[in-house]
């Protein structure tokens, strides 16, 4: 039930690296706000900042419109949770999680009853009695978090905490995370370079590059709306197709490049095919875009429900529907609204 609130935030290290230029950057209550971007744009840095395990150079960081800069970590009521768990080895799954509560001298009972409520919520609850070492990686990062969570934070600061799993236990982990945050509604900063993660979890996301922000906005607006070709072809897999023309670069999402059949009325590009893939059901079609500017590699996403041939070494019929299209100035990368010819 927190605001968390970064103003002109900038850190400077020593050397010069700017690791985060100037981040203007506010959670609405109860907000699951995602960082995402790529490794070194100063994302666990800012996240330090607002932990207060990091000094900020300039800028201040306000938690419920309070001014915290100055205050060390242990008053600004928030719980960090990061990529190694950091849990003592020698101690019990239930001593590790009643550990901050022993240290901010909460009486035994008290300790045990909010031990056992988080291990509850996060199915924890028969592991108590094992060791650190005894326990999978998901296991260890519900332990984590249950450690942060009986402090009753007023925000979780989760630094990449499911990066130490296999695919598949992310897949798994970041759904009980959902429903975790779902059930304990805590303004929650979540730091991850894994858009799959960002748009699962957040309820915004913002995109992060060389300690800016590039955009904010909710998962479907960046990636449907994105603010400039960084964004584009940072979030989606495939990236955003860019095709130079002139100025611009025309832009369009590999799912929206369809053979010209089931997209009529599209804006033409002839495809000059010369790789399939086939993943999950959905056949990926590698080629050259000719007719649309300059004739560019692109990447066509057609799902299994659409049937038509396509054939490497082929020059086939596509277009993309004119509503999805996006224009981007060719020099800048910001988006622009439409395009010259
Ligand atoms: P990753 O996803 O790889 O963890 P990140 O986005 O979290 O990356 P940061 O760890 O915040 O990035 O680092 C941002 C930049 O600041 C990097 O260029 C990094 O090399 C630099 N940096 C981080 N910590 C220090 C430090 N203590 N001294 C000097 N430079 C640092």
């Amino acid at each position: 039930m927190a605001i968390v609130e970064v103003r002109n935030l900038v850190k400077e290290f020593p050397g010069g690296v700017r690791a985060v230029d100037g981040i203007d950057l506010a959670t609405e209550e109860d907000e699951y706000l995602v960082l995402l971007g790529p490794s070194g744009c100063g994302k666990t840095t800012l996240l330090r900042m607002i932990a207060g395990l990091e000094q900020q150079s300039a800028g201040d960081v306000l938690i419920d419109g309070e001014v915290v800069s100055g205050l060390p970590p242990r008053a600004r009521q928030v719980a960090m949770v990061f990529q190694s768990y950091a849990l003592y080895p020698h101690k019990t799954v239930l001593a590790n999680i009643v550990f901050p509560l022993r240290a901010a001298r909460v009486e035994k009972s008290e300790r045990d009853r909010k031990a056992r409520w988080a291990a509850d919520l996060l199915g924890i609850s028969h592991l108590l009695a094992r060791k650190p070492r005894q326990l999978s990686g998901g296991e260890r990062q519900r332990v984590a978090l249950a450690r942060a969570l009986v402090r009753q934070p007023k925000v979780f600061l989760l630094d990449e905490p499911l990066s130490n799993l296999d695919a598949k236990l992310r897949a798994s982990a970041r759904d009980e995370l959902k429903r975790f945050q779902d059930e304990v509604r805590t303004t929650t900063v979540y730091v991850t370079h894994d858009q799959t993660e960002a748009m699962g979890l957040g309820d915004r996301i913002a995109v992060l590059s060389q300690g800016r922000v590039r955009q904010v906005g909710p998962p479907m607006q960046v990636y449907d709306d994105p603010a400039d070709t960084f964004v584009a072809t940072f979030i989606g897999s495939p990236p955003m197709n860019l095709v130079p023309r002139g100025d611009v670069l025309v832009g369009f999402r590999p799912e929206h490049l369809l053979p010209s059949e089931v997209a009529p009325g599209g804006l033409p590009v002839t495809l000059k095919v010369d790789r399939l893939e086939y993943l999950s059901g959905d056949r990926h079609v590698y080629g050259t875009a000719i007719g649309v500017g300059e004739p560019t590699r692109v990447v066509a996403r057609l799902p299994a429900t659409v049937e038509a041939d396509v054939a490497v070494g082929e020059e086939q019929p596509f277009a993309v529907p004119a509503r999805r299209i996006r224009y981007f100035d060719a020099e800048s990368g910001v988006r622009t609204q439409a395009g010259s010819s």
